[in-house]
């Protein structure tokens, strides 16, 4: 474990509550001690209330913050007296537990206290920090787990048998805390769960959790479970798999896979795919069958990984056996439960190594990065012994807790194109960074690619990938195609922007290279691209769109520009018969044609006011030539384009529409 504390940096925070944020961040910048929203901290301080009293107040980190991002906002100041009154009661229902957090805190707008927010206030100690580490739940989820737990720590901390988070778990706490407790206590290991640290300052709470997180790691090494061996073993069923990454094969298997999970959830998804030595060794381990099916390293990854991954690709078998597991825990709960969806969040093949399955490019990756971090867990616990999960119900008791499904449904209605994946052309600027934007507000996961180098950087976030690619080179294509599905499982939408428009140029003085090279960008490169990506685009959840971005030279082209118009009547041509022949595979192709966009790349403000100049108009009134008199941007064009992939377009296709403010020569 590495100690991250930085005296100097610590220097500068000047309260309670700054340190707190310091000290948390740096648990949360080590993914091996808490990943996306897991784990919470929290620190007593005394506030002057508006009477001019000071109160005792308990800052624990709000539920939906990350440790590795939070703020002074992301911690919810609740009235500490009134925690540990709350603490002594009985019992205490998880919703009426939460009702009465809320309405002790002392900010209004704070966002709603962790649900362990009893057991840090019944903590005798000022700081207090709690992870999920890898190398304690590794431990504590072996054959023998406590008493490891006991050997590696003696008296240095609490032990706590397994409790679900909430109520009962704060008070089992404090009882056991009472109990073992002494003068030497540092942490808490909550069997199957986590741990806890606390002292009297920040750093001390921080130091004593890096301390002891690696008494563990010195466990598992001084056992020979520490180093993993990930050497890809050839799969039986496809000796060729490891160089399978190049073959569209495997892609093709990954979009119908990711078919039969949308099919199965009811709604699309984005799967990303790792096959990386550690995902594919592991999905070829001979004992995976196993070692997989036991359940998640610690219960609050159920919401995000359900509690088993899919093994191979028979979703419907999942599915199945994930009804039964329903009914057969559901009776046993407190209350009655919907089901949730029956589709798995994780698979292990062998030949596509692991895919983690999402709403959204961002789930998907959370629940990537979860289960790499899973697959380490049990490889190690497997080497300590043997991997032993907590019972099925007490991980159906977390899966479908009231409290684990607020977090889940706090985003509201899915974004119209949640969970679909989309590929735009020529993307790095103008009217394909627009589409690449509207999609990616629409909630699309977008691959824009364009042979400027810029697009690789365009945006970083998890739902974008930006790929430099030449769309005259055939083969670059094709691996577009490959990296958009490796990424995110699938492809729904294809934007097809990239183009060329040469300057003025007679017929009776065009080139015949010149000619040829338009022809090549303008017309071949989107028709390879879309005999490519028919495949993919059949096994679209929703069905598949094509938008082409035409021209307003399909129906009214101009004197100098042969090549562009000839190019862009040609693929218009294209895309009718495209749309007569895929719509029996729900393929819809749409065309929209725009007009003087001006807002790009080619047309700078000295251009503009020579073309102006040559018609006798000013800027403006040139922009704005046509007859609604305004101007069209690039974000009128992309809107356009991702309206004509969602639902309102959804019974149309092989249209063309324009958008240019209305053109006297096409009306
Ligand atoms: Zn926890």
């Amino acid at each position: 474990m590495k100690n991250l504390f930085d005296p100097k940096a610590a220097a500068t925070c000047t309260d309670d509550l700054s340190l707190r944020i310091y000290t948390s961040r740096l648990l949360g910048r080590d993914k091996t001690l808490v990943l996306h929203g897991g784990g919470n901290t929290s620190v007593k301080a005394i506030d002057q209330n508006a009477f001019g009293e000071e109160e005792e107040i308990l800052y624990v980190k709000g539920s939906g913050w990350d440790l590795e991002k939070i703020e002074a906002g992301g911690f919810s100041p609740v009235r500490l007296p009134h925690l540990k009154r709350l603490a002594q009661l009985p019992a205490l229902a998880d919703p009426d537990m939460v009702n009465e957090l809320v309405t002790h805190m002392t900010r209004a707008a704070a966002p709603v206290p962790s649900v362990e927010a009893i057991l840090h206030a019944t903590l005798p100690y000022k700081f207090v920090d709690h992870t999920h580490a890898d190398a304690v739940v590794t431990v504590t989820n072996a054959v023998g787990g406590e008493a490891r737990i006991r050997e590696i720590y003696g008296d240095a901390v609490v032990v706590v048998p397994y409790v679900m988070p909430g109520f009962d778990l704060a008070r089992l706490c404090a009882e056991q805390f009472a109990q073992q407790a002494g003068p030497q206590t540092i942490g808490m290991v909550l069997l199957n769960h986590g741990i806890f640290s606390f002292g009297a300052t920040a750093r001390e709470s921080y130091e004593r959790m890096i301390d002891l997180v690696g008494r563990a790691e010195d466990y598992l090494k001084h056992h020979q479970a520490w180093d993993l061996n990930w050497t890809v073993t050839p799969s039986a069923a496809t000796p060729d798999a490891t160089t399978g990454a190049a073959e569209a094969r495997p892609n093709l298997a990954l979009a119908r896979l990711r078919q039969d999970i949308a099919t199965v959830a009811g709604f699309p998804v984005v799967m990303t795919r790792q096959a990386d030595a550690q995902s594919l060794s592991f999905a070829r381990r001979d004992d995976v069958a196993t070692i997989t099916q036991q359940g998640p390293a610690t219960p609050d990854h159920v919401i995000r990984t359900k509690r088993l991954p899919l093994l191979g690709r028979d979703v419907a078998a999942y599915a199945t056996a994930y009804r039964t597991y329903f009914a057969t825990h559901e009776p046993l709960a407190k209350e009655r439960k919907t089901m949730l969806d029956a589709a798995p969040r994780v698979v292990l093949d062998p030949e596509l190594g692991l895919c983690a399955v999402g709403r959204s490019a961002k789930d998907a990756a959370i629940v990537a990065e979860i289960y790499a971090h899973t697959m380490d867990i049990i490889a190690r616990a497997t080497a300590l012994g043997g991997y032993r999960a907590l019972p099925a119900q007490d991980i159906f008791d977390v899966e479908y807790w009231d409290l684990e499904q607020a977090k889940l449904k706090k985003g509201g209605k899915p974004a119209v194109f949640a969970g679909e994946v989309a590929l735009v052309t020529g993307a790095a600027s103008g009217i394909g960074k627009a589409c690449v934007d509207a999609l990616l507000a629409r909630g699309a996961a977008v691959v824009g690619i364009d042979l400027n180098p810029a697009i690789t950087s365009l945006y970083s976030r998890p739902d974008y990938r930006g790929l430099v690619c030449d769309v005259s080179s055939e083969e670059q294509l094709k691996s577009a195609l490959l990296s958009t599905t490796d990424a995110f499982g699938g492809l729904d939408m294809l934007v097809l922007n990239a183009g060329i428009f040469p300057g003025g140029c007679r017929v009776d003085a065009l080139k015949t290279d010149e000619w040829r090279k338009v022809m090549q960008i303008n017309l071949d490169a989107n028709f390879v691209l879309m005999r490519e990506a028919h495949p993919f685009l059949k096994l679209a959840p929703r069905g598949g769109r094509v938008a082409i971005i035409g021209s307003k030279n399909v129906p009214a082209p101009g004197p100098g520009a042969a090549a562009y118009s000839a190019s862009k009547a040609a693929l218009n041509q294209l895309a009718r018969v495209a749309a007569l022949e895929w719509g029996a595979d729900n393929i819809r192709i749409n065309s929209l044609h725009p007009n003087a966009v001006f807002d790009t790349g080619i047309w700078t403000e000295a251009v503009l006011a020579s073309r102006a100049k040559h018609y006798g108009l000013t800027v403006d009134e040139y922009k704005k030539n046509n007859v609604l008199k305004t101007e069209v941007t690039s974000r009128d064009v992309a809107e356009l384009a991702a309206e004509m992939c969602g639902p309102l377009f959804a019974k149309t296709t092989g249209a063309q529409v324009p958008v240019d403010g209305g053109n006297d020569r096409v009306i």
